[in-house]
């Protein structure tokens, strides 16, 4: 009797959030039985439990600063909690992990040292942990998976690179009949992603995110019949959902096609991912786990489609250029191989690349590891060969898909925002699929916005393009939802209020209440200070006050409202941080006795006799640019605020001979920030900074709590916030801790109403007008902000199609919201827009004579 073939290999990689918690392991489980009921045969690879990683990487900092028990524990209590939502006992399972972190961060702190071979072992321990974990759930389901160590199955390549050896290797993809034979007698196989062996023994990783890249080496090895990547959004996008919600669905891409989305910064796939299943010619599934029953991404040799089509806009913002010019280049055989051997010598890798006669423009990928030594010493590697000009803060915008030069004419419309903004660099890729263009980083994303609905927004849905991120997203039952927001419940009195004409601004005190409590409930902080400039509402102060927050202001009309407000305020409950403000202003403030912050050294060296016998706050530029926009990025060489930490010297000597007494350091790097480790980020360089402070007692770490701009926007945990201060706290116990978050109590307590004026169809957009705009609201044209915009007569009634809303200012700018899904709207309907509540009113404008909308609480 002739053996009969083989069953099939299917491999299937589950992503950190798929592998979050027992029940997901369920989803695991069931998408498992139904491959092997089917008669094929599945390895799980999956990475380590969501945000892991991200606590192992940062363990050796941790260790270093005295911090590393507390870091440790903060990863052993993630895999706790797991364990015991599925009625596991982590300390039993992870007994010898968890040993093993804990030996390995004491050696890191008395050592002092942590080498890539040690940061490699600690992280591989997630992806241990969860496989761990992961085995007992899979049983606990019914099934019975055969446990593969991956390094015992993956070895990893030479790299003569030392950091790149432990932390960032790849492996080998032939067809691989050990395993094979290996794997033979099992049905269920469970190992890990990120991981493999070195020749000595020791482990590797893969690089972040490497997960992936593990399951197409496998896929590759097993001569699969697929490669399923599972995560949490059902496939590649036309666009960054964050981008622009219109961003579509894409069902069917050629693997070269997914090589640039995923390269040009699409974060779904790992870029290394896809070579070696385009070189064994397996097909890739991209699906999600929140979502099971889409049909996903499906990507091929031959995706069925071959007609020249754009597919995909992408923007990646911390892209560097290195302008090169100079005569000598011109006829001069071997120029280019002269400059680019200094690019290799200094281990810079290049980008995109254009040329002229007497230029040539380079540009390189945001990389962590390319620091200001590397590039100082490439631009003296090349000095000799021409002049050298490294222009930062760039965003390239791409645009992908199959024969792109067939239609670069469709750009055209778009293009026009440039007439007087510099692009800086275009280049059209040699293999036909990518047109991209280098732009200042402020404009990327509005011009990748631009491009995307002109030209893909509105395309028909067939073998291409199926839904919208906003389409598929909303009636996404399975989907985690928050909390649903107050003014769905308060829907009738806000219909209520809502003006015939113009706008008014409502804000919902109770919400102001919560979210101040939640500020003042970080236990770690001695004081937080509103920063009323985001609202200066009275009634809105009065909430914040009465949580236990104070002030922070930063303009004399600021004080005299809070004063004017408040007859019993304390001078102690105000702290005044102004920016290039008059002589007057410190001296009022310092009769007065509110707390004071100088951002520069001009106050002290010239109004000594302002400052003597005060006690000042010194606000630092950590150097360290954050923030959702340009414009809200307050530090780094180009903000106009702080004292930059190598004149901190100065400042003390100034305010040394001015006999006043620096009692704090304060630096606030932007706005918008959702990681919450920043702010112990910016204490630590404030602890830092304060050595040769000796009455420093009050580091104030700034403010930026960022906000979701969309529901499926990450959200930023307050508990985190705290935890990490308290290591802060731990490691520098001599200070108090003080912030001054202004959005984060007010933003999304407040909403901006009006009603629809009228409704146009114009070139397939449909734009839905508003009694006001911009000068009521300002952050999207602005800062590119993004606002959640609903029909409030008609919530809850089913999408008609995307549109544009917009206002009744004359300025294209006047666009409140893009690419929105939106119910059939009318004339007289009222439109909310959320989130409305911080730096809404108080940057409203007159502009065109038009009243600004009115403020009203609720
Ligand atoms: N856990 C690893 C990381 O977060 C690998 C992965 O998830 O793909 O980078
Ligand atoms: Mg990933």
């Amino acid at each position: 009797m002739p053996a009969s073939a083989p069953r099939p290999w299917i491999v299937m990689k589950f992503g950190g959030t798929s592998v979050a918690a027992p029940d997901r392991w369920r989803v695991i489980a069931d998408i498992a039985r139904a491959r092997l009921d089917a008669g094929e045969r599945v390895m799980i690879v999956h990475s380590a439990i969501a945000g892991v990683s991200n606590l192992l990487e940062a363990l050796p900092a941790a260790a270093l600063a005295g911090a590393g028990e507390a870091a440790a524990e903060a990863v052993k209590a993630r895999h706790r909690e797991f364990a015991a939502a599925a009625g596991l006992d982590a300390d039993a399972l992870l007994a010898g992990i968890f040993d093993l972190i804990d030996r390995r961060t004491a050696g890191i702190g008395y050592s002092g040292e942590a080498s890539a071979r040690l940061r490699a072992e600690l992280m591989a321990q997630g992806e241990l942990m969860a496989s761990t974990l992961g085995v007992e759930c899979l049983k606990a389901a019914g099934l019975d998976p055969v446990f593969l160590d991956a390094r015992d199955a993956l070895t990893a390549l030479n790299n003569a690179d030392e950091a790149r050896a432990w932390l960032d290797n790849g492996a080998g993809e032939d067809a691989d009949p050990a395993l094979q034979k290996r794997l033979s007698g099992a049905d269920l196989v469970l190992t890990q992603g990120f991981i493999a062996r070195h020749a000595t023994g020791a482990t590797v990783l893969l690089g972040r995110g490497g997960s992936d890249t593990s399951a197409a080496y496998f896929a590759a090895r097993l001569q699969a019949a697929r490669l399923e990547i599972w995560t949490d959004v059902p496939g590649l996008f036309s666009a960054d959902p964050r981008l622009t919600e219109g961003a579509r669905h894409l069902r069917a891409l050629s693997y070269e096609e997914a090589q640039e989305i995923a390269t040009m910064g699409g974060k779904v796939l790992h870029p290394r991912c896809i070579g070696p299943a385009r070189r064994a010619g397996i097909p890739m599934e991209v699906r999600s786990t929140l979502r099971p029953e889409l049909a996903g991404t499906r990507i091929t040799g031959a995706p069925g489609d071959d007609a020249p089509r754009l597919k995909a806009v992408s923007v990646k913002t911390g892209v560097r250029l290195v302008v090169m010019e100079g005569a000598g280049m011109w006829r001069q055989a071997g120029f280019l191989a002269d400059v680019f051997a200094g690019f290799k010598a200094c281990g810079v890798s290049v980008d995109l690349v254009s040329t002229s006669e007497t230029n040539v423009t380079v540009s390189l990928d945001p990389d962590p590891g390319l620091d200001q030594a590397r590039l100082d010493r490439l631009r003296e590697t090349l000095a000799p060969l021409c002049r050298v000009k490294i222009i930062e803060d760039a965003a390239a915008v791409s645009l992908l898909g199959y024969g792109i030069r067939r239609i670069l004419h469709q750009l055209a419309p778009a293009l026009e925002m440039f007439q007087d903004k510099p692009i800086r660099l275009v280049s059209q890729a040699a293999n036909d699929l990518n047109f991209t263009v280098v732009v200042d980083e402020s404009e990327g994303a509005a011009l990748a916005k631009r491009l995307h609905e002109e030209l893909i927004s509105t395309a028909p849905e067939g073998a291409v393009f199926g839904q919208s991120w906003a389409e598929l997203a909303r009636p996404g039952a399975a989907r985690p939802a928050r909390a649903a927001p107050w003014w769905t419940d308060k829907r009738g009195a806000l219909l209520d209020l809502a003006p015939q004409t113009g706008g008014l601004y409502v804000y919902d005190l109770e919400t102001v209440s919560a979210r101040a409590r939640a500020v003042a409930g970080i236990k770690t902080l001695s004081r937080a200070f509103y920063a009323m400039k985001a609202n200066a509402h009275r009634d809105v102060l009065r909430a914040i006050r009465a949580a236990g927050l104070g002030f922070e202001c930063v303009s004399p009309g600021e004080i005299a409202r809070v004063r004017e407000t408040f007859a019993d305020i304390r001078p102690d409950e105000v702290l005044f941080t102004p920016n290039f403000a008059h002589r007057s202003e410190y001296e009022a403030a310092v009769a007065f006795g509110a707390h004071l912050t100088i951002d520069g050294l001009h106050p002290l060296t010239h109004w000594p006799d302002v400052f003597q016998g005060a006690d000042v706050i010194l606000r630092v530029n950590p150097d360290r640019p954050r923030g959702h926009h340009q414009h809200v990025k307050t530090a780094g060489p180009k903000a106009k605020f702080g004292i930059p930490l190598d004149a901190l010297n100065d400042a003390r000597a100034a305010a040394d001979a001015a006999g006043a007494r620096v009692i704090g350091l304060h630096a606030h790097a932007g706005s918008g920030v959702t990681d919450a480790d920043h702010w112990r980020e910016i204490g630590a360089i404030l602890a830092r900074a304060a050595r040769n402070f000796p009455d420093v007692r009050i580091l104030n770490c700034g403010g930026g709590l960022g906000v979701p701009e969309s529901p499926d926007a990450p959200a930023l945990d307050l508990l985190r916030v705290d935890e990490e201060l308290a290591l802060l706290k731990k490691a520098h116990p001599r200070f108090e801790l003080w912030m001054e978050p202004g959005r984060y109590p007010v933003a999304e307590a407040g909403v901006l109403l009006a009603r629809v004026t009228q409704v146009k169809h114009a070139f397939g957009t449909r734009f839905i007008g508003l009694g006001t705009g911009m000068n009521s609201l300002i952050r999207p044209a602005l800062y590119g902000a993004r606002h959640e915009i609903v029909n409030l007569t008609r919530l809850g009634e089913p999408g008609a199609g995307m549109a544009s809303v917009v206002g009744p200012i004359c300025e294209s700018a006047d666009l409140l919201g893009a690419d929105r899904l939106l119910p059939e709207t009318h004339e007289g309907d009222v439109m909310l827009i959320a989130e409305t509540g911080a730096y809404g009113a108080v940057m409203a404008s007159r502009y065109n004579l038009r009243e600004p909308a009115g403020e009203a609480v609720i």
